[in-house]
């Protein structure tokens, strides 16, 4: 009795305890947002639980057959892989999923495949869960989206051109062939970008990508870096599909001005540089750089213009960059030194001055000449500081001539147009020169014609200011610039420059010495006193002495030299041996 009673008790508390984990099953799969199918293998029995309905609505299931009840939701080039996938039985270690579309409003289900098996290894049952991932599938696409594309021109991105082209490299190494990769620039485009405005810049921006776009094909890929910056590689090219051809295509057709929304019309022109491997370089990112480097190239011909590789190129780059990084240490160390050219009076031959000429010695003892580093210092600024270091240094030399020797010999000082531009200028030179406690009419200050580039009347109140002061004013290089002789006539300078060009053009050419008779009389007429440069000879002093020319220059009187032989002059001068 005992016995039974023990029994029903035990079965009643199963029971209870069954009926409690099926009502949280229960509970667990209705509040669940995905749908799940239970078959039980053995019996052929088809349970549908869980948000059945919001994936399959109106679908009953009653045995294994009905699976295909489902296919009518599936998106007709997702449906036979889903197929499979549902009704394969056999098991395998882990789960199989995929995602799939459905037909309902572009919802994207994740299926997967559950399959259990009893210890021999027989597949006893089976679940199928279904998940909506419509959300994780349009971010996901728009992550690829991005990866892959521009945003602005839906043309592909560098990252993506990179990835193309290394495969294009990859098969034209087995192929033994060639790949053309072309670096489009738009010339200016940063002045029609102010001009226009950000949003019609991006549409011009498109269209020049559209248009690029037209020429694709699956040997032809068109890119967009960024801003106004394409890149097109070409796989084998040949036929239409070539960088001239391409080139000459699109340049024809931007004759025509690109039409923006607005209305408004925009007329461009752009650059173009070219590379191929395995000429120009052997790797991908190596290929796109040699192609930008000939771009720039290309640009400094001018608008409009193609440049094809070439390893001179390369090098004069690679040295710029070389020169570049090691100005920067040399300004840090005030790696420089000054020379001093002497200046004679052609009839007295007295000493008139010394032109100040910066000298860059190289860790490693090498003398790099100014016309060499000066330009590249010009285009990335560090001609400021290095300009200023100029001025004070030979100032400082000059104060102590004058305290040995009370000279009174002109001190010239080189003055780039990118340092004279600076809004410091006056002030650094003015704080310079009381520094030292010199005579403002010592200084002579060389200018070239490229400063007269910028608003004329801006240089000339600046120029009018420093003279007001006592401070010369010399133009220097005459002849090489654009400005001619009516020119001068309206700036404020003092001392005319004439270029060793001239000069050196006076022993092969009868014509060039009339041109310089001319200069030297009408700088007189101005009232500027001439200065001849790079006098090489005897005939060539004799000649200039002839036609009156002030004051000479150059290595037949004597090369630049350093402070203390300056001071040897000096004291020559002065007959103090
Ligand atoms: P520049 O101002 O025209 O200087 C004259 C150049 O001609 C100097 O070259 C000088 O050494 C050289 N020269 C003088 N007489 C003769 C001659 O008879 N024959 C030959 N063959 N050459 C002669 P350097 O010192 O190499 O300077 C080259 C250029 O570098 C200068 O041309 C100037 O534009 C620039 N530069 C030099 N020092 C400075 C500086 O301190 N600041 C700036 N901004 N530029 C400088
Ligand atoms: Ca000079
Ligand atoms: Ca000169």
């Amino acid at each position: 009795m005992d016995e039974l009673k023990y029994q029903v008790d035990l079965l009643s508390a199963m029971n209870e305890r069954i009926q409690a984990d099926e009502r949280m099953y229960r509970l667990v799969c209705s509040t669940s947002s995905n749908a799940f199918i239970y078959i039980d293998l053995t019996n052929d029995t088809i349970k549908a639980l869980g948000n059945f309905d919001s994936f399959f609505k109106d679908v009953t299931l009653n045995r294994v057959s009905d699976l295909t009840r489902l296919y009518p939701y599936i998106s007709d080039s997702d449906v036979l892989k889903f197929g499979e996938l549902i009704t394969g039985n056999e098991a395998v270690s882990e789960s199989r999923s995929d995602v799939f579309k459905m037909k309902k409003g572009g919802m994207h289900v994740e299926v997967e495949v559950v399959i259990v098996e009893d210890e021999s290894f027989v597949p006893t049952d089976k679940i199928i869960r279904f998940r909506d991932v419509t959300k994780f599938k349009q971010q996901n696409d728009e992550l690829t989206y991005l990866a892959y594309f521009d945003a602005n021109t839906g043309l592909y991105n560098r990252n993506y051109f990179v990835r193309l082209l290394s495969e294009f490299i990859r098969r034209a190494e087995e192929e033994k062939t060639v790949v053309s990769v072309m670096f489009f620039d738009i010339d200016g485009f940063h002045n029609i970008n102010d001009g226009m405005g950000l949003v019609e810049g991006d549409e011009l921006v498109q269209q020049f990508g559209q248009m690029l776009l037209e020429y694709k094909s699956d040997r032809l890929i068109v890119s967009h870096f960024n801003a106004d910056v394409y890149c097109v590689a070409i796989y084998d090219p040949r036929g239409k599909e070539t960088p001239d051809v391409l080139y000459k295509t699109i340049k024809e057709r931007t004759k025509m001005p690109f039409k923006l929304s607005s209305g408004n019309e925009v007329g461009i022109s752009f650059c173009c540089g070219v590379a191929e491997f395995p000429e120009a370089a052997q790797n991908t990112l190596e290929l796109i750089n040699c192609a930008e480097i000939v771009m720039f190239k290309a640009k400094k011909r001018g608008r409009g213009q193609i440049q094809y590789f070439d390893a001179d190129i390369l090098r004069d780059f690679l040295n710029t960059v070389d020169i570049e990084n090691r100005l920067k240490e040399a300004v840090f160390n005030r790696n420089f030194m000054m020379k001093f050219q002497p200046q004679y009076y052609t009839a007295t031959k007295k000493l008139r001055g010394v032109e100040a000429l910066i000298r860059w010695k190289d860790n490693d003892g090498k003398m790099i000449p100014p016309s060499e580093f000066i330009p590249i210092a010009e285009k990335n600024g560090a001609i400021i500081p290095i300009g200023t270091w100029v001025i004070d240094e030979s100032i400082r030399i000059y104060s102590e001539w004058k305290r040995k020797y009370g000279t009174d010999i002109k001190l010239s000082l080189n003055v780039s147009a990118i340092q004279y531009r600076s809004d410091d200028f006056l002030r650094t030179i003015m704080s310079i020169i009381n520094k030292y406690d010199i005579d403002k009419t010592d200084i002579e200050l060389e200018i070239t014609e490229s400063v007269f580039i910028d608003d004329v009347k801006d240089v000339t109140d600046k120029l009018m200011v420093l003279r007001d002061y006592g401070i010369k004013i010399s133009l220097d290089d005459f002849g090489t610039g654009y400005s001619s002789l009516s020119y001068l006539k309206g700036l404020p300078i003092d001392t005319l420059k004439i270029d060793k060009s001239f000069i050196d053009e006076m022993n092969t050419d009868e014509n060039s010495l009339v041109i310089l008779e001319t200069i030297i009389y009408m700088s007189k007429k101005l009232g500027l006193e001439t200065i001849a440069e790079g006098v090489e000879s005897k005939e060539q002093y004799d000649f200039l002495s002839g036609i009156d020319c002030d004051i000479i220059q150059g290595f037949y009187f004597g090369k630049p030299v350093s402070d203390t032989e300056i001071e040897e002059l000096l004291k020559l001068e002065k007959g103090i041996y």
